[in-house]
């Protein structure tokens, strides 16, 4: 498997949800059982001696590969959330979306001050979802924090929006008009 391999199993969808987005479906790689151990495995070997203690997966695409990921790095997998899913007492933050706001949560007692987090997303648009996972997580304190992605839309410069992270590293970068 090589990143164009995977870059071309992944499905562009023009006009979704919106005219003029152009949507990176990863459905279609996913059903791709190499595809599948692609993303996995590149993660692993990646992160493997970066002492990550939690993978946090961001609802609902960040749930897919997360929980894989972190069984492999002996780690554990701690869901954020959209509001009203998590059953116990949250921490949330709220962030600017283009049209009005939208907020995440984790639940309180998830992370520690020893953890070294690992943010995980399918995808870095404008940043402004990781932005607040990484404020959201921060405010609760740990020891470091990762922001990784599988997909970045390379012309957008997400990146510039998320602030205080260790790193952020994405698997692949396609353009965000192709
Ligand atoms: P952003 O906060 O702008 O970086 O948007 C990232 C979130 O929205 C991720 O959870 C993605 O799953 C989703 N997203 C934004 N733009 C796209 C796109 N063009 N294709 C697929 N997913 C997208």
């Amino acid at each position: 498997m090589t990143k164009e391999d995977v870059i071309s199993a992944i499905r562009n969808v023009p006009d979704f949800p919106i005219p003029g987005i152009q949507f990176k479906d990863i459905t279609t790689a996913l059903q791709c059982p190499d595809c599948l151990r692609w993303f996995r495995d590149e993660m692993v070997e990646y992160y493997r001696d970066k002492g990550i203690t939690k993978v946090l997966g961001i609802e609902s695409r960040g749930f897919i590969i997360a929980p894989s990921v972190a069984m492999e790095l002996n780690a554990g997998f701690v869901p954020i959330r959209k509001p009203g899913k998590l059953p116990a007492k949250v921490v949330e933050q709220s962030y600017a979306k283009e049209y009005g706001t939208d907020t995440i949560q984790i639940h309180a007692d998830a992370l520690t001050p020893d953890d070294i987090v690992l943010i995980h997303d399918d995808l870095l648009a404008t940043g402004g979802t990781m932005e607040a996972a990484v404020e959201l997580v921060m405010k609760m304190g740990v020891r470091k924090v990762y922001v990784n992605f599988l997909i970045e839309l390379d012309g957008l410069e997400g990146k510039k929006a998320i602030q205080g992270t260790e790193e952020i590293y994405s698997l692949l970068s396609i353009k965000v008009e192709e």
